[in-house]
Order: structure tokens, then C-alpha cells, then sequence
């Protein structure tokens, strides 16, 4: 891929990911947002007990392709919250999303959002925020400025 398809890739993955955040009506987790990234989801052959793939499936919000009947599975996996990350963090450097501070949020949000993430399964994930306080001339304004770094 050449510098500039990678940039303009960088570039749409961080404006989906703003998007997603920008959108959501409570802080978001690093694995939720990789699973709105619009990355490619990854298939994966899951052996074992129909019940408990299922259900594994199911609360994990992963997609279930195959089932045999017989313990072979094949199940759609989000991208890993690692192929976001660095991203979010480069946002964040920027002052377009914020990490949360879990201890700040009400405690109908923290357990809302804990409730959430142990269903998935993802243990003390990182949140995220957007910071709404740039306006929309400023937000291309660093969107352009990060086209062009790369
Ligand atoms: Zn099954």
C-alpha cells in the first residue's frame, strides 16, 4: 500500500471511529469501537457444545456463520481492540476524544457500562469520550492537518 492509501486509510478509520463516538449516548470501550471501526471482521472455526458457542456468540456480539450440529462452528470475530488503539490515542492527542475517568461518571452510567462489557466479556476495558468542545471548522481543520502527517 502506498504512503498516501495508508494515510487515507488512517485518516477514514479515525473520522469512523469520531463518528461512533460522537454518536453514542454513553462513553465507549476500545473492543466496542473496533467493532464499529469498519475493520474487517475475521473468521474464525470454533469447536465445541452448540449451548455454550451459542451463548459465547451471542453476549460477545460476535456473528455466528456456521453451525454444524455437530461442535463445528465457524464465527465472525470483530477486529482486536490493538488495531484501534493507536489510533484512538492519536485522536486523543489531538484533543478530539477523550479517555474517560470512570470514577467521574454517575454510578447508573459506571454500572450500565460494567454490566455491558462483563456480558462481552471484555475486563476493565479503556473508555473513551468525544469532546465536543471543537466545532465542526476546527474538527476538518485537524482532520486535514492529520491527511497531510499521515
Ligand atoms: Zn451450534
Amino acid at each position: 500500500m502506498s504512503r498516501a492509501a495508508a494515510a487515507a486509510r488512517s485518516v477514514a478509520l479515525r473520522d469512523q471511529l469520531v463518528a461512533a463516538l460522537r454518536n453514542g449516548d454513553l462513553p465507549m470501550s476500545t473492543p466496542e469501537l473496533a467493532a464499529l471501526s469498519g475493520l474487517p471482521w475475521h473468521e474464525v472455526g470454533w469447536w465445541g457444545d452448540c449451548t455454550l458457542v451459542h451463548d459465547l456468540v451471542e453476549r460477545r456480539d460476535y456473528k455466528l456463520l456456521v453451525c454444524t450440529g455437530q461442535q463445528r462452528h465457524s464465527v465472525l470475530m470483530p477486529p482486536c481492540p490493538g488495531s484501534v488503539y493507536p489510533h484512538l490515542r492519536r485522536l486523543e492527542a489531538l484533543g478530539i476524544v477523550a479517555r474517560v475517568d470512570f470514577a467521574d461518571l454517575a454510578i447508573p452510567t459506571r454500572l450500565q457500562l460494567i454490566a455491558q462489557e462483563s456480558q462481552r466479556g471484555n475486563t476493565r476495558p479503556v473508555y473513551w469520550r468525544y469532546t465536543d468542545d471543537q466545532s465542526d471548522v476546527a474538527f476538518n481543520a485537524v482532520l486535514d492537518a492529520m491527511e497531510r502527517a499521515g
